[in-house]
């Protein structure tokens, strides 16, 4: 008998945020503990005032809209990467998507034959290498350098060898908070340039630079290169996950060809499309951006410092995006007492284990993202709770048996 779901389907690996979710709940409740949360992947804010009533304004947009999107939007947005980066995409360059994520499936499925690689860089978010599989292709996962940085000759080693079709990455990096430097992005392109293979650049987290920095950004090259796709969107800057838009920038027949896709799968809500129209052009929602990222960072600065203090754990500053990506690998080998037997950490999950039942402060574990040694820690929450998360988790690492 044929199977009953493909082989595709069967592979694709389920979030290990959302399964995350449910143990959180579980250990709440039987435990009767309040956990902190810092697993969030997307800001403790929402849009501002002006930007809702546009949204339910944008309700009368009922009917179907133009596919690629709204024909006030492309152009403001186009208008932005310019005024952000210094790129000149047509307004045509630019295509609406469901969410930066489904801006990377759509280029995926637009740029991939079963069995194409795709160069990832290492720590990569969860989603690149699934998506990249769904649309039938290989993910090639590139280590970094010990700092966590893109290794250029390793960069070009994984392209030479695979029959690569482009390379992926984030800066600012989820989950590392490393941002590419311009030396760096102009390394990465010239290779994408020598092999003639596509470079997607997920530049979802640009407006999170932090020290008063901006993250530079592929697309302010002197000499942009043509295969060069950003992937970009509203979500994080404007705290508008759940509306789910997004935006692919490239060349035309790419973009076109992304057009022809969406025309018969998922593509943007108008009345979102109206509702970001008014939050890209809007004083108040870059105020209330400019006031999030001065908060991460002072975040940042109290949790980075507080796990440097402990024995055991090494925490680089991340320079954006909001999360910091601690090596916990020098505690692996402890054990801890939970419900009466002994528990041995020995990887990521153990980790991530531990710090939930004894500390109960949830964090995502490193494997998926690439680094069986690191965690992902989440610093869009309040201060009070990066605080408190602290006071548990220096509690609960002192209290582990070598
Ligand atoms: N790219 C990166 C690097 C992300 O971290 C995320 C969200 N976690 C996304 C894209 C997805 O963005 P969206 O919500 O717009 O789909």
């Amino acid at each position: 008998m044929a199977a009953e779901l493909s082989a595709i389907a069967n592979a694709v690996q389920a979030s290990a945020t959302l399964s995350l979710k449910a143990e959180i709940g579980r250990i709440e409740k039987t435990y009767g503990v309040k956990v902190i949360d810092m697993t969030a992947g997307q800001p403790d804010i929402g849009p501002t005032p002006d930007v809702i009533e546009a949204l339910v304004q944008g309700g009368k947009l009922y009917k179907y809209g133009p596919v690629p999107g709204e024909a006030g939007l492309r152009p403001l947005l186009a208008e932005t990467v310019k005024k952000e980066t210094g790129a000149s995409f047509t307004s045509d360059q630019i295509i609406m998507t469901v969410g930066a994520k489904g801006g990377i499936d759509s280029v995926m499925r637009a740029i991939l034959d079963p069995g194409d690689a795709v160069a990832i860089l290492a720590p990569y978010w969860v989603t690149y290498p699934e998506v990249v599989a769904i649309s039938g292709g290989k993910p090639v996962s590139v280590d970094p350098t010990p700092d966590l940085r893109p290794d250029i000759a390793r960069i070009e080693t994984a392209v030479r060898e695979n029959p690569t079709k482009a390379i992926l990455y984030s800066s600012p990096s989820n989950p590392t908070g490393v941002v590419y430097t311009r030396e760096e992005l102009d390394g990465i392109a010239a290779i994408a340039r020598k092999f003639d293979v596509w470079l997607v650049a997920d530049e979802i987290y640009r407006e999170f630079a932090f020290d008063g920095k901006t993250a530079p950004s592929l697309f302010s090259a002197d000499d942009l290169y043509e295969k060069a796709v950003l992937v970009d969107g509203p979500s994080k800057r404007f705290g508008i996950p759940g509306w789910r838009l997004g935006f692919v920038a490239g060349r035309l027949d790419l973009v076109k060809a992304i057009g022809r896709i969406q025309g018969h799968a998922a593509n943007a809500s108008r009345p979102i499309q109206a509702a970001v129209e008014v939050a890209y052009g809007s004083a108040q929602a870059r105020q209330a951006t400019a006031r999030m990222v001065s908060r991460y960072q002072q975040n940042r600065d109290l949790v980075v410092e507080g796990l440097n203090s402990l024995e055991g754990i090494k925490c680089p500053t991340p320079a954006g995006a909001f999360y910091c990506f601690p090596d916990v690998s020098g505690l692996y080998g402890r054990t801890y007492e939970f419900d009466g037997s002994t528990n041995k950490i020995e990887n990521s999950t153990d980790f991530r284990n531990f710090l939930l039942r004894k500390a109960n402060v949830a964090t995502v574990e490193g494997g998926p993202f690439g680094r069986d040694t690191h965690m992902r820690i989440s610093l869009a929450i309040s201060r009070e709770d990066c605080a408190a998360a602290l006071e548990n988790i220096k509690k609960a690492v002192s209290e582990l048996v070598s």
